[in-house]
């Protein structure tokens, strides 16, 4: 499988008058073509950071301190901004967290089209405009003469979601970065935008990441899963694979902790403890205080991202060389 782009020893962080939120520690992953990756985790583990770093669009206290992303031989962290405006949207597009609110509630829905347009300095007619603004509405399951026309208080959240991923493939991209893309909305409407999304992926081509704290989506759409826990990726690995054999005990938790409509309600439980500080991250490995497997080297020495025969990648003392798990 061909590697689109890879990822390595990615370091973020936030400046916050307390010090540093330490919200990518050294994090590594590639993509393949025409997959789709889900990158999960709880609430505030760095989801929305990794994606923010990569694709340059930190808020402007996030600083990047280390690391590359590289794409078609380049290092989209060094190229310059007139390189990086010539492959967003072009190449790789992002809606980013929560980007239904972004759509001006003044303006139609193709007046966005317009702008993203121009915003690329592209010339096309008013008719080229419509037409393809059509045409990628009609992608997404939607009407091009309502929707087109109505203003963005006039349609549903899961319409503006589809709206949102139409604009994002305008310039028809080959990589299409979601974040969050179904929640907020309720679970038949969350249901219809990942088949959506899958029926995309196969008709275009197209390479899917998308960031989710549910791991069931994750497991209705991806093909990989990266498991991120307090800035770090823990493992990462094929999705049946995963499900069938978790190795980090914190993917075993997340597993351990949905429910199934046939699920057996003993088996379920949470995981104990509280996500931890950015600010003041634990040391070693940051699962140690929540981990019922600790030991003593877990809370000196971080865990490096260790390959299993099986394909995944773990961050585990258990599953270093001479360790207690393969
Ligand atoms: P969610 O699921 O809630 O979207 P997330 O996994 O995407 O969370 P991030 O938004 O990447 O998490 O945040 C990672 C950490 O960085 C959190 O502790 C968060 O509070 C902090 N953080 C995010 N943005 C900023 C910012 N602009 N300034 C300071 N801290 C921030
Ligand atoms: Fe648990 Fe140690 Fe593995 Fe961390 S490194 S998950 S604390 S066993
Ligand atoms: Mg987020």
């Amino acid at each position: 499988m061909n590697c689109l782009l890879k990822v390595s020893n990615l370091k973020a962080i936030y400046l916050v008058r307390e010090g540093t939120i330490k919200a990518t520690d050294d994090v590594s992953f590639e993509i393949f073509e025409n997959t789709a990756a889900a990158i999960v985790g709880e609430s505030a583990s760095g989801k929305s950071t990794i994606i923010e770093a990569m694709t340059r669009t930190l808020p402007p206290n996030g600083r990047i301190l280390s690391g590359t992303v590289e794409y078609k031989g380049k290092d989209l962290l060094k190229i310059t901004e007139e390189e990086l405006r010539t492959i967003r949207w072009k190449e790789i597009a992002l809606v980013p967290q929560a980007a239904q609110q972004s759509l001006n509630p003044t303006m139609k829905i193709i007046d966005h089209f317009k702008d993203t347009v121009q915003a690329h300095g592209i010339n096309w007619s008013k008719d080229e405009l419509i037409n393809r603004a059509s045409e990628k509405i009609k992608m997404v399951r939607l009407n091009p003469e309502t929707v087109l026309n109505a203003y963005p208080m006039q349609l549903s959240g899961g319409m503006k979601q589809r709206v949102l991923i139409a604009l994002a493939l305008l310039l028809e991209p080959k990589i299409l970065i979601l974040d969050e893309p179904t929640s907020a909305l309720d679970v038949l409407t969350q249901a219809h935008i990942i088949q959506l999304l899958k029926d995309l992926k196969k008709k275009l081509n197209i390479t899917l990441i998308f960031v989710t704290h549910d791991i069931a989506v994750a497991a209705e759409l991806a093909d990989n899963i990266f498991v991120i826990y307090g800035g770090c990726l823990v493992e990462c690995s094929p999705t049946f694979e995963i499900f069938k054999n978790p190795k980090h005990p914190y993917t075993e938790g997340l597993i351990n902790s949905i429910m199934g409509i046939n699920a057996d309600m003993s088996k379920i439980k949470a995981i104990p403890g509280d996500p931890p500080s950015l600010l003041n991250p634990p040391s070693g490995c940051r699962f140690h205080p929540r981990c019922e497997h600790v030991m003593d080297i877990c809370k000196k020495v971080r865990p490096p991202l260790v390959q299993l025969s099986s394909g995944t990648k773990v961050a585990c003392h258990l599953y270093e060389e001479g360790g207690y798990r393969e």
